[in-house]
């Protein structure tokens, strides 16, 4: 009928065009729906599930997308991960938002997968799932006493700062003059330069007043940087590290001894291992003129592997770097650690026993996103998805786990238009499931982004976070 109306029209090109376009979703939304159209459940509203829902919404004209979340508030570790200093990383927020205004697209706050709603139940109301719960947990050294209470994680310091539910209480003592974080990744740099950072420069930023506290009356002046690899294998990329180099009234000190041949081999490297290489390398050679020292110091130290915890000392083995591989030496050596801060990566864990999450890779064990059935069946679940850190670790910027979000929706796309999954059935969401739950919506987020805003205005914060579960639960009406 529309191409009989297409052929007796009188039509211009640019009409024909929106025809064309009106065609193809008339035929999409034949192609896809049954009665009500596909509903899909994104569990976590980090990255991974915002970019994805945006694929999918896009995608599948007829499709719901619900999005489950844990924390009464969206964003995941751009809320709690991304450093305080760094809001111009924050700004997709505004894109997750766009999505979430979508009438098709609904936020589920407070609701836990494994505590408040099984994966079985979410499979019965949903012709697909999408996991995307990220990393919560983090990975350990394995030392003997990595209990003790001058030993933290970056992960808890970071939800600490960031005002994470529940890790307000962390208190960290930063009253001894040295802290060693044991690992060279980004999350060890910011860490290092919240640490190092003007009070002036952070009290401007949405970091929690509490934290603020602490850090005002910080005695610590000495941050080592440690790793068990060469300069030639740090994770921390070169956005941060110039960063660390502007710091103001920080010097930065390296130990010559560890660049041993790497200026021989710079010329070989690829280019965004060359250019950290060469900052690296610009910043020793500029530290042998006399320079300022400053009473705050950033140092990192290479080659050395934790070994034991003494007293307010770390004590490494020595490596050896063997082409890209540590080898450990006799040797040892002790750095003074007033605070110990673990910065070895995230980890992800199972939050239903349901999933089939394999404990050595700490990943959902799954084949471009596609959950698979179990370790020894490696047959697809079907209707079952997996993306973000969940499914490929934790590692990667936003833009990674964007693309690796928008593969996986693609997937989900292509598995529903292709009927790979039964979408023809009725499927009734959580909504009645969920009538006596606390359910946070993105009308209640939207009270607490905007108390957040008016208590930061006061104190000329962008925002002043709510960090109590109970109090986001009464400012969002709920
Ligand atoms: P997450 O962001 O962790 O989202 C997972 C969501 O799932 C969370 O909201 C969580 O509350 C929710 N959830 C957990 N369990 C459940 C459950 N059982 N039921 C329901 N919901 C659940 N990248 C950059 O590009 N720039 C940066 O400056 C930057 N800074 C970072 C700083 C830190 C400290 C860290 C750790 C990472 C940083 N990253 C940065 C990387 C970026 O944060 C990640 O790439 C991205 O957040 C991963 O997205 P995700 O959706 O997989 O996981
Ligand atoms: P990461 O980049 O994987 O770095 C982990 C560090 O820990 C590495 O130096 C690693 O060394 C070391 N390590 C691991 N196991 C160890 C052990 N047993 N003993 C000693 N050292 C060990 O992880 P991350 O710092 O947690 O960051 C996660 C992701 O978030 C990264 O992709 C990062 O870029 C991103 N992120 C980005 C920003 C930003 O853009 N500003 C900020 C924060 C985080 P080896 O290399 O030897 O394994």
């Amino acid at each position: 009928m529309l191409q009989r109306f297409i052929n007796k029209s009188l039509i211009t090109r640019q009409s024909y065009g929106l025809l064309t376009k009106l065609r193809f979703n008339l035929n999409h939304r034949h192609f896809t729906s049954g009665t009500t159209g596909p509903r899909i459940c994104i569990v976590g509203a980090g990255p991974a599930g915002f970019y994805a829902a945006q694929y999918i919404l896009k995608t599948l004209q007829d499709c719901k997308v619900d999005v489950i979340e844990k924390l009464p508030v969206p964003f995941g570790l751009v809320r709690f991960g991304v450093a305080p200093d760094h809001p111009e990383v924050k700004n997709v927020i505004n894109t997750f938002t766009k999505t979430a205004e979508n009438s098709r697209f609904n936020f589920y706050g407070n609701v836990t997968l494994g505590r408040d709603v099984t994966l079985q139940q979410l499979r019965d109301n949903y012709h697909a799932v999408l996991l995307t719960y990220g990393a919560d947990q983090d990975r350990e050294l394995g030392l003997e006493n990595e209990t003790e209470s001058n030993v933290l994680s970056a992960r808890n310091f970071v939800a600490w700062y960031n005002g994470l539910p529940g890790a307000e209480n962390l208190n960290p003592n930063l009253t001894g003059k040295s802290v060693t974080i044991v690992g060279q990744g980004n999350v060890a740099v910011d860490v290092a330069r919240m640490l190092l950072s003007s009070i002036d420069d952070l009290k401007k930023t949405d970091i929690t007043s509490y934290a603020l506290e602490t850090l005002v009356t910080s005695k610590v002046e000495q941050v080592y940087l440690v790793g068990r690899r060469g300069p030639l294998q740090v994770a921390f990329t070169i956005k941060e590290l110039r960063e660390m180099l502007k710091l103001p009234n920080v010097t930065t000190q390296w130990r010559a001894q560890d660049f041993e041949g790497v200026a021989e081999v710079v010329d070989k490297l690829a280019r965004p291992r060359k250019r950290l290489t060469e900052l690296m390398l610009k910043s020793l050679n500029e530290q042998s003129v006399a320079q300022p020292q400053n009473k705050k110091q950033f140092l990192p130290i290479f080659m050395r592997s934790p070994k034991q915890l003494k007293d307010n000392q770390l004590i490494f083995t020595v490596n050896k770097m063997q082409q890209d591989k540590a080898i450990s030496t006799e040797k040892e050596e002790s750095i003074p650690a007033d605070l110990i801060l673990r910065s070895i990566g995230y980890k992800s864990s199972c939050a239903d026993n349901g999933i089939c999450f394999d404990n050595q890779t700490g990943r959902v064990f799954n084949e471009h996103g596609r959950v698979l059935k179990s370790l020894n069946d490696t047959t697809v679940d079907k209707g079952l998805y997996v993306a973000g850190w969940l499914g490929t670790g934790p590692t990667g910027v936003i833009l990674t786990t964007m693309n690796g979000a928008f593969g996986v929706a693609k997937t989900i796309c292509d598995d529903v238009l292709a009927k790979n999954i039964k979408t023809d059935d009725q499927k009734l969401g959580l909504q009645d499931m969920l009538k006596s739950h606390a359910v946070v919506t993105w009308q209640g987020w939207k009270k607490i982004d905007e108390e957040e805003s008016k208590r930061g205005l006061l104190v000329g914060k962008p925002r002043e976070k709510i960090v109590k579960i109970e109090e986001m639960l009464k400012v969002a009406g709920v």
